[in-house]
């Protein structure tokens, strides 16, 4: 029954590793989720927002203007973008602004540039829309991409060059030079890019995170998307955003206001409180987190993978061949019986042959949990060389 573009997508990996992990109470290194909880003041607003503040009905249209002026003043703060909260729209999660982006920009034989290995809703976005995929492959050790291969996946029907840094799974963030030759591709091809930022505030070791909006002559070409949950540990809010040029954001609100119309009202305002946070937040994620990528890269090191560094995001990518593991898909069900531990694959977040193959031996392991999850996590997987 289910129509042939989306036949490719029946399952998610996040919602199998998910269910084995739970299965056989495995710690969950796959998924992407913090095991704590956002700001105890973002908790507390979102309470008393449904509890007592009357914010449970429809939000208007483009999602409510607090949360659009905070958008905007923290575009303003962390990057000096000037942005207008009315070219701001709110989304469920950045999961519907790529939807909602993707679906109004492009449609059959329009093209779409993106980078292989990708967030997984990308190709399934871009399928929805009736677009063809292009992929540039990003190979380890540093997931960078070649400039010569970038530049061949254009062509003059590419509509849209979707980009992701910090980069979800490889944990690449772009340089200004590549994010440069991105833009300056993406101008040349009459290209839209869409960036998405969701992990904006997790570039480590002063790894600098350089919106594609800042690039001179960007902005007018480009939609910024980002949401709430991994900024303030609440994936499960959904409440993300996209911003840009008026023409380029209306296409998006034009197919959002038929997905979901518009969602959490109580939500909302309370990310933008949420947003304008003093430093010492922001710092501390990095801080955290930063301790949670080394205890977790050198207990992997020290249990025998190969592991790569990791730049930003909450995932490091992992080699399993010096353990004797040579399919990284394999292992990530095993894995769970094997030591106690899930996660994902690399291979399902690519989908041309050379690039499943490139990531086969590869498995991502999110470092979101706290230090002693981590840590027991780390201890589990000690006893993994003799099992290949
Ligand atoms: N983009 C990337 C790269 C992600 O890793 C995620 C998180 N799964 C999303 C988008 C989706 O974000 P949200 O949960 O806000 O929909
Ligand atoms: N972004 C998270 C990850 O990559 C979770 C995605 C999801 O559950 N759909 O792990």
């Amino acid at each position: 029954m289910l129509v042939e573009r989306m036949r490719p997508f029946t399952s998610t990996i996040f919602t199998e590793i998910s269910r084995l992990a739970v299965e056989t109470g495995a710690i969950n290194l796959g998924q992407g989720f913090p095991d704590t909880d956002g700001p105890a003041s973002l908790l507390a607003d979102a309470a008393h927002n449904i509890t007592d503040g009357g914010r449970n009905q429809y939000p208007p249209g483009p999602g409510v203007l607090e949360l659009r002026e905070a958008v905007a003043a923290h575009q303003k703060r962390f990057y000096d973008l000037d942005v207008d909260p009315a070219d701001v729209l709110v989304t469920a999660g950045a999961t519907e602004a790529i939807a909602s982006v993707l679906l109004g920009l492009c449609g059959g034989g329009d093209e779409v540039v993106t980078f292989e290995p990708y967030y997984d809703s990308y190709a399934a976005s871009i399928a929805l829309s009736g677009a063809t995929r292009h992929t540039v492959p990003l190979r380890a050790p540093d997931f960078a991409f070649d400039p010569d291969e970038l530049r061949a996946a254009f062509t003059s029907r590419t509509k849209v060059v979707l980009v992701n840094s910090p980069h979800n799974p490889t944990g690449a963030v772009f340089s200004r030079e590549q994010l440069t030759l991105i833009g300056e591709l993406a101008t040349e091809f009459d290209a839209v890019v869409v960036t998405d930022e969701v992990y904006e505030h997790m570039a480590f070791d002063g790894t600098p995170h350089v919106p594609m909006a800042t690039l001179p002559g960007m902005a007018e070409r480009t939609l910024t998307i980002s949401s709430a949950g991994k900024t303030f540990s609440v994936t499960g809010w959904k409440v993300g955003w996209v911003h840009g040029p008026p023409e380029l954001v209306g296409a998006a609100r034009t197919v959002k206001q038929f997905l979901t119309f518009h969602g959490g009202a109580p939500l909302q305002p309370a990310v933008a409180n949420a947003l304008a946070l003093d430093d010492a937040f922001y710092d501390g994620v990095i801080t955290d987190l930063t301790r949670k990528r080394d205890l977790l890269s050198d207990g992997l090191r020290a249990a025998g993978f190969d592991v790569f560094a990791t730049h930003g995001t909450y995932f490091v990518v992992t080699d399993a061949r010096p353990l004797g593991f040579d399919d990284g898909f394999d292992l990530a069900y095993r894995l769970p019986e094997l030591c106690g531990v899930a996660a994902v694959p690399v291979s399902v977040f690519a989908s041309t042959p050379e690039g499943v193959e490139a990531m086969r031996p590869l498995v991502r392991f999110a470092f979101c949990k706290r230090d002693e999850v981590l840590t027991e996590a780390v201890e589990r997987m000690g006893g993994l060389r003799d099992k290949a």
